[in-house]
C-alpha cells in the first residue's frame, strides 16, 4: 500500500487523518458552468479538505483523437486546463471517467460511441425505443459495447489515453456499473461465455492498458456483489452472475462501492478479497454519516493486512454540475432533507468532526 501511495503521489491529507481520500464525484461541467464550478472547488471543496475529484467526462471533451465522438458542446483543452490548475492549487487529484462496457445509452438515446460505431453494440437486435420506459420487454436499461469486438479497444484506448493526458491524471475511472447486457445470446462472440469471465476480462484489458503508462484503474463495485444472495438487488449488485469476477480481477483495481439506501458493510467484503475500496453515498445524509463512521471503524478494527485497503469516502452527485450548483447555492433548492447537497455537507462535516476528536 505504501507503493500505492507513492504511485498516486498523494499529498498527505490536511484533515482526513483516518482516510486517504475524501472525494467528490460529479459530471464534468458544461463550458457555461465552468467558472462557477471552479469557484465551487475553491470555496467549498478545498476548505473541506476534499482531495479527490472524480469527473465524469464521457464525451464532454473536444477529443483530438476522435472528433467524431465529441458532444455537440464539449470542453476545450484550455477549459480542462483551468480545472486542472484549480485542483492543483488545492491539492485535489482529478480522476476522469469515461463509461466503459455498460452505460452506452441513456433512456431512448444511444451514447456517442454506439451512435458513431453501431457495430460495437452487444445487442444490435434491441432497437432504441421512441419512448423509454422501465421495465420493458427487452430488459433495456443501458446498452453495452461488446468487449470481444476486435475493434472496440483501439477506439476506447485512444479516448482513455487522451483524457488522462489532458487531465494529467494518474488514474482513470472506467465506470463499468450496472452492466445488464453482457454475454448476450444475440452476440456471436459473447454468447454462451461465462459472464464473470467476460466482465473480469474487460476489467483486466483496461487495467493492463492503463498500467503501460503507470496509471491505476478505478471502477464502481456493483457488478462484483451478488445481488440475490445479499438482497442488495439488481442495481447496486449483480443478478447476472458477474459477481464471481471479484476473485479474478487484478487486485490493484480500486473499487468505488456505492450504496444509497443503507450503510451496507460491503467494504469489508472487498477488503477481504484483497481489493482497496472507497464508500460512496449519494443523497441520504444519515447513511453518509454512518458510512463515514464505518470507514473509520473498519480501519481501526482491521488486520494490518487489510487496514490500508479502506481508502475513504466519495460523495457522488448524479445531476449535472450546473444543476447541482443551482441546488447548492439555493437558486433551485431541493426541498427535501434527503438531498445531494445535504448529504455532501453532512458527510464532510462528520469527517471534520471525527478528525478533530481523534
Ligand atoms: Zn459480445
Amino acid at each position: 500500500m505504501l507503493h500505492f501511495r507513492r504511485f498516486l503521489k498523494i499529498q498527505k491529507p490536511k484533515m482526513e487523518i483516518y482516510y486517504l481520500f475524501g472525494g467528490f464525484c460529479i459530471a464534468a461541467p458544461q463550458s457555461k458552468d465552468l467558472e462557477a464550478f471552479i469557484k465551487f472547488i475553491d470555496e467549498e471543496l478545498a476548505p473541506r479538505s476534499v482531495n479527490l475529484l472524480i469527473l465524469r467526462v464521457d464525451y464532454n471533451y473536444q477529443y483530438q483523437s476522435h472528433p467524431e465522438l465529441r458532444d455537440s458542446t464539449a470542453l476545450s483543452k484550455t477549459e480542462v486546463k483551468k480545472l486542472v490548475t484549480a485542483c492543483k492549487m488545492n491539492n485535489i487529484q482529478i480522476i476522469p471517467q469515461v463509461n466503459m462496457l455498460g452505460h452506452q445509452s441513456w433512456a431512448a438515446r444511444p451514447g456517442n460511441l454506439l451512435k458513431v460505431y453501431p457495430q460495437f453494440d452487444e445487442t444490435p437486435l434491441v432497437k432504441m425505443p421512441v419512448n423509454y420506459v422501465w421495465p420493458n420487454a427487452d430488459g433495456l436499461y443501458c446498452k453495452s459495447y461488446c468487449p470481444l469486438n476486435p475493434d472496440v479497444h483501439k477506439i476506447v484506448f485512444d479516448l482513455i489515453d487522451e483524457i488522462c493526458d489532458v487531465f494529467e491524471a494518474e488514474a482513470f475511472h472506467a465506470g463499468m456499473d450496472e452492466v445488464f447486457y453482457i454475454g448476450e445470446e444475440q452476440c456471436p462472440r459473447c454468447s454462451g461465455r461465462d459472464k464473470a469471465e467476460l466482465f473480469a476480462g474487460e476489467v483486466r484489458t483496461i487495467r493492463d492498458h492503463l498500467a503501460i503508462k503507470g496509471r491505476n484503474l478505478w471502477i464502481w463495485g456493483d457488478r462484483l456483489l451478488d445481488g440475490k444472495t445479499t438482497g442488495l438487488g439488481e442495481w447496486e449488485a449483480s443478478y447476472n452472475n458477474t459477481f464471481r469476477a471479484i476473485d479474478i480481477i487484478p487486485k490493484d483495481v480500486i473499487i468505488c462501492d456505492w450504496h444509497y439506501e443503507r450503510p451496507d458493510q460491503s467494504p469489508v467484503y472487498f477488503a477481504m478479497k484483497g481489493l482497496s475500496v472507497i464508500t460512496c453515498p449519494w443523497r441520504n445524509p444519515g447513511n453518509a454519516v454512518l458510512q463515514a463512521q464505518d470507514m473509520v471503524r473498519f480501519r481501526k478494527c482491521a488486520t494490518p493486512e487489510m487496514k490500508d485497503r479502506y481508502l475513504g469516502m466519495v460523495q457522488t452527485i448524479w445531476s449535472g454540475a450546473g444543476q447541482f450548483l443551482d441546488n447548492y447555492y439555493g437558486r433551485k433548492p431541493e426541498n427535501t432533507e434527503n438531498s445531494q447537497v445535504n448529504c455532501f455537507k453532512a458527510l464532510f462535516s462528520e469527517i471534520r468532526k471525527m478528525s478533530e476528536t481523534k
